[in-house]
């Protein structure tokens, strides 16, 4: 097999969706955010694990991630939808018995025609800016939204990754001043809302990044695996390089190995001459840059020659990339490529 090998963890996910359901209380319910198709784990297999450890609410970003997972976990989980009912939504809405978390007056107006009776729930901007109803058209759609029972009403903090960011208490006291004496469940912490703490975990929280193991949960066990299998390795002389552009010119005889693995499967060029990738606990450089299915790395200091290296594992997480990337965890899961044998492990090894 020549092609990278990614492995995911269920058992991390299910562990890791435990572990946030523990930090809030009894009364509070953990959902799980699957968007993006499971942030780019394979939204299938990882909502099944997730409804197994005991998820029953599932959170996705449009109707039609809704449809793909109503399939795989068949009609008892209740499947919300952060895009709200659009134009085009209401059949995959009403036969998939998704719950859209309504965004304007427009998106009321379409529910309550289209599918009187169905099920929603209510968005709210405290101020990302982003999606949902602001305090104003709130205040004026709030009767009537209420007397036809939604199931939640949610909002979603812009800094809950800073702690100590003003944001989250402007937000907070926001949600508070828009939804104080309703008997709605109501929800604004994701991930990094869970870690600010009870004041923020309301009814419901709604944890995405920490369940793949991504910061801001700085315990979240790791979840994916990369491999990339060595196809070759040569030695080379002083002066000689390496990829395109000469990229990397080596200094001393140096031994290069070259992996299966390159932008196109998401390891951005951004990365060349930068990352490492581990053989056992030894970092071993990028060299030169990485091209569309193939990556160089300098192997000269190890003593065996290895057969594949890794780029994602316990050495190395999502977010240690990230850093090297320019980017976040979220980014570098989702753009893992399609072209990766994907295994699904319960356990690591
Ligand atoms: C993506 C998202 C989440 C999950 O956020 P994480 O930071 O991944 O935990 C929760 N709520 C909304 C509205 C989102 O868009």
């Amino acid at each position: 097999m020549s092609t990278g090998r990614l492995t995911i963890d269920l058992d991390a996910i299910a562990a890791n969706w435990r572990a946030l359901d523990g930090m809030s209380g009894e009364t509070v319910q953990t959902a799980a955010v699957v968007k993006a198709d499971a942030y780019g784990l394979g939204v299938a297999k990882v909502g099944r694990a997730l409804a197994a450890a005991g998820a029953r609410r599932f959170f996705v970003a449009v109707a039609e991630e809704g449809a793909t997972l109503r399939e795989a976990l068949g009609p008892g989980p209740e499947i919300s939808v952060f895009s709200g009912h659009m134009s085009g939504d209401t059949d995959m809405i009403h036969d998939l018995n998704l719950v859209p978390m309504l965004n304007s007056m427009d998106q009321l107006t379409r529910h309550f025609e289209a599918l009187p009776g169905h099920a929603f729930g209510i968005q709210l901007d405290t101020g990302m800016n982003r999606l949902g109803m602001e305090p104003g058209e709130w205040a004026a759609i709030a009767p009537i939204a209420l007397a036809q029972g939604p199931s939640l009403v949610m909002s979603h903090l812009a800094c809950a990754d800073e702690p100590d960011h003003a944001m989250n208490a402007r937000q907070l006291a926001a949600f508070h001043e828009m939804t104080d004496g309703i008997d709605v469940p109501r929800s604004l912490a994701a991930t990094g809302g869970i870690l600010l703490g009870p004041d923020y975990h309301f009814d419901l929280t709604r944890p995405g990044i920490g369940l793949y193991g991504g910061l801001p949960y700085e315990e979240a066990k790791p979840v994916a695996f990369l491999d990339l299998p060595v196809i070759q390795i040569r030695d080379l002389a002083p002066g000689e390089t390496v990829g395109y552009a000469n990229g990397w010119e080596a200094e001393r005889p140096s031994r290069i190995a070259t992996v299966s693995g390159g932008y196109a499967d998401g390891l951005q060029r951004h990365i060349s001459n930068q990352a490492v990738l581990f053989h056992e606990d030894e970092p071993c450089p990028i060299v030169g840059r990485v091209s569309m299915d193939l990556i160089g790395v300098d192997v000269t200091h190890l003593r065996e020659k290895p057969k594949s290296l890794s780029m994602l594992g316990n050495n190395q997480s999502v977010d240690d990339l990230a850093d090297v990337a320019g980017t976040i965890g979220y980014e570098i899961l989702t753009q893992l490529g399609a072209r990766y044998a994907r295994r699904y492990a319960r356990g690591r090894q």
